[in-house]
């Protein structure tokens, strides 16, 4: 049986209520939900068969009989044919304002490997004026057939008359760039052109420019295409399709990770005009340029802690502590392993470990500044000695003035061992991390962390076993595909990586960091909801909270684990508004 084509079955439910009772519901909700198996992640765990949801909260939870009640001739009526019925799901980790952004600037394709780098360069050469610079999209090395960066030669081959950037920006202190030869004649580098200062450009025994620079993108950024310019309206609808697309796989609220109080107009905007269906808690950025900067952005913040509402709101300030594993930048306990970190980072250097982007006594001072005007401090924070810097800035505050209540957040945070574990417990510390960089790069990485690491990396069970709470989430940068965009967004599959322990190719690294179906739920849902003080209103299903919820193809809880990954969702409701219905074949 099929999901009726709405008006439809509207109108066969509501007179079969009808025939049942002889009249409707007086005061009728806006949307039923018939014939589920209701996940509500509510205390206790239980299963229900129907909801009604009026004035964009659940008015009711439990069998078909008392959601007929609920129906009159204005409801919507869904029936979920005995499939799962789940709270509406929480994106505790994307950039949906970057994403629609990058978009209008370049719509993101993943490029696999040079050949596909080779036709994209082409096509794109096509369509492009002479002497404008073609910006290959990002590509990493982790995720590439080749695991190498292209050499110039190889970017020459696939077309020389005008300037090819390989763009290796996203790596903090260790950024690379790749310039074909044309690119190097438009920038004016040559063999006589010294060092910028802290970069380099990187030459050959002849003292030529191989065509690498490294922490020297200033040279070349005054040839880069500028991004266009989008009028508000242009960027709200990049924006709502970006929506769009999240509650096409079932997601109802998201933590937009890094905004600035601009980004706050953009979705007020959105609302005001009745175009936003996802519940956005907005992280704000803190840019780290020395400490003096650092604390005057905090002090001149034109929001507070938490003003806005359930549709629009304040959430943490988020800081940045070190760089990635995907780069060699997280900053680690033990350092790389060196063969892997040649491959993966072209950094052949034994000692290395990455290293803090802010000082420790710096990170301290902003923390502690950001707790003190009461707001929730999350940081970015990817290896394990960048964890501890943050445990012990955190521990350091927690005893001058209580952090605990106050959920401070450790985002990635990709090594946790028990001793880590132990003290995030102890601070009410929550981890927002992601099962997607152990699926798309796992394998790649162990040949940078070695196995035993990689057996821990994004360790959900770890963190479980110690009582910390745990989100997981995408951490969705580019693209609007939910299962091709980088990172794919789509949560059954990071729920999928999160129950399998697997890799894209199959592998599992650390089997007993499996976690049930219901754990994996939780980590988006109510626990998601915890993350941003929103656990009364949204991450279950129960009278009286936010009427959002997901209608899935399948049964969440008895379909194979592999089905899991590619779960279709049939409908998605926001506060009582359908904003998916998945087409009728
Ligand atoms: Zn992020």
């Amino acid at each position: 049986m099929k999901i009726l084509p709405l008006p439809l079955f509207a109108a066969l439910a509501a007179s079969i209520f009808t025939v049942l009772t002889g009249r409707a519901a007086e005061d009728p909700a806006d949307v039923v939900v018939l014939n589920g198996k209701v996940i509500t992640m509510d205390g206790s765990s239980s299963v229900a068969e129907a909801v009604a949801i009026r004035g964009g909260r659940f008015v009711y939870v439990g069998n078909n009989a008392g959601a007929n009640a609920h129906i009159g001739i204005t409801t919507r009526v869904l029936n979920a044919r005995g499939k799962s019925v789940l709270p509406g799901l929480i994106e505790s980790h994307t950039h949906a304002i970057g994403v629609a952004r990058g978009e209008a600037d370049q719509p993101f394709r993943q490029l696999s490997s040079m050949t596909e780098i080779s036709e994209w360069v082409r096509q794109k050469a096509a369509i492009t004026k002479p002497g404008t610079w073609i910006r290959i999209p990002r590509v990493d090395l982790t995720r590439f057939k080749e695991a190498r960066f292209p050499t110039r030669e190889e970017l020459d081959a696939m077309v020389s008359d005008r300037p090819v950037v390989f763009d290796w920006m996203y790596a903090g202190i260790n950024q690379v760039q790749i310039l074909n030869t044309a690119a190097l004649k438009a920038a004016g580098i040559t063999r006589d052109s010294p060092n910028p200062e802290q970069g380099r450009i990187v030459r050959d025994n002849q003292g030529n420019p191989t065509g690498m620079i490294r922490n020297a993108r200033a040279l070349i950024e005054p040839y880069l295409p500028p991004a266009p310019t989008l009028t508000p309206e242009m960027l709200l609808k990049e924006l709502e399709n970006v929506h769009r697309h999240y509650n096409s796989v079932g997601i109802t609220s998201i933590n937009d990770r890094r905004t600035d109080p601009s980004t706050f107009q953009v979705y007020n905007e959105l609302k005001k005009q009745g175009r936003l269906n996802v519940r956005s808690t907005l992280t704000i950025g803190i840019g780290y340029q020395g400490i003096g900067n650092a604390l005057n952005q905090i002090k001149s913040l034109p929001l507070k802690p938490g003003e806005g509402d359930e549709w629009v709101k304040a959430g943490a300030l988020k800081l940045r502590i070190d760089g990635g594993l995907l780069y060699g930048t997280a900053y680690l306990r033990e350092p790389y392993l060196a063969a892997g970190s040649a491959r993966y980072y072209d950094l052949p250097d034994a000692t290395n470990r990455g290293e803090l982007m802010t000082p420790k006594s710096d990170i301290l001072a902003i923390i502690r500044a950001g707790h003190l005007a009461g707001w929730q401090m999350s940081s970015h924070v990817a290896g394990d000695a960048g964890v501890d810097a943050v445990l012990e800035a955190l521990e350091t505050i927690e005893r001058e003035s209580p952090i605990s209540g106050r959920r401070y957040n450790l985002i990635h945070a990709y090594l946790p061992n028990p001793e880590t574990v132990q003290r995030a417990k102890k601070l009410g510390v929550v981890v927002d991390t992601q099962p997607m960089w152990y699926y798309k790069d796992g394998d790649a990485l162990i040949d940078t962390i070695g196995q035993e690491r990689g057996n821990h990396m994004i360790g959900l069970r770890d963190w479980l076993k110690g009582g910390v709470k745990v989100t997981i989430n995408a951490d969705h940068m580019q693209g609007v595909d939910p299962d091709r965009a980088l990172n794919p967004y789509n949560p059954f599959l990071a729920m999928y990586v999160a129950i399998s322990r697997k890799t894209e190719s199959g592998r599992i690294h650390g089997e007993d960091q499996k976690v049930s179906r219901e754990e994996a739920l939780r980590m988006v849902t109510i626990d998601a909801a915890y993350l941003t003080f929103d656990e009364k209103n949204t991450g279950s299903i129960e009278v009286g909270k936010l009427g959002d919820l997901a209608i899935l193809a399948e049964d969440f809880m008895t379909c194979s684990e592999e089905q899991i990954k590619g779960m279709k969702v049939a409908a998605t409701v926001v506060g009582g508004r359908i904003v998916h219905l998945q087409e009728q074949p």
